[in-house]
């Protein structure tokens, strides 16, 4: 649907359906989850999770990253600060990593140099999960390779939250939850990583 056209009949339509409850939320927000998701237009938060406006804090960007609170100069700071509002001041209670099948940000560490010099925006930004590359050489199946990698990397965001003090303490205890999800583009299903075993196990 043309984006103008969509905007109208939200508000003729899906708005006045439910008045109430959109003008319930004018007052303030108290999301209960922060979604680190991928920019990819294919896989979409409230869509997928089933929630509504007001449970999801969001943010999304290439290859669902968050920055090491070491690595943290520059452009990386946005998703950064945008963690440090979910939590110290939202207090959400649980933070979502959601990785997907056919991740173009992480199909982009495999593109030659040349590729990728003309985005070097996106080169800067991969250069955060670079390494993991590495670590799915020797996989020669590249469906497998690609499956690994995107899983992996949730794996290691997860990782990386904790490299914030102010998220450590309050997992530690038990203020706050994390999760690590992917997501397959062709079933609708979300792998739920388990830390114990360290498997991505289905939600079901
Ligand atoms: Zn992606």
């Amino acid at each position: 649907m043309p984006i103008i056209e969509g905007i109208v009949k939200f508000r003729q339509e899906d708005f006045e359906k439910e008045k109430e409850f959109f003008q319930g939320l004018k007052e303030g927000q108290k999301p209960h989850t922060f979604y680190v998701g991928c920019s990819d237009s294919r896989v979409v938060p409230n869509l997928i999770t089933k929630t509504l406006p007001g449970e999801l804090f969001v943010v999304r960007n290439i290859a669902n990253v968050v920055p090491p609170a070491d690595k943290n100069e520059g452009t990386l700071k946005c998703t950064a600060s945008i963690l440090e509002y979910a939590v110290k001041y939202l207090e959400v209670k649980n933070i979502v990593v959601c990785g997907h099948s056919n991740c173009g940000g992480l199909k982009a560490l495999f593109y030659p140099q040349e590729k990728l010099e003309k985005l070097p925006l996106v080169k800067n930004w991969l250069r955060l999960i670079e390494d993991l590359k590495e670590k799915v050489k020797d996989i020669e199946d590249e469906k497998l390779r690609e499956w690994e990698i995107e899983q992996l990397n949730v794996v290691r965001q997860l990782q990386n939250l904790l490299t914030y003090d102010f998220v450590k303490e309050r997992v530690e205890d038990g203020r706050l939850n994390l999760l690590g999800w992917y997501y397959i583009i062709e079933s609708g299903e979300v792998f739920n990583y388990n830390f114990e075993t360290k498997e991505f196990e289905l939600i079901n």
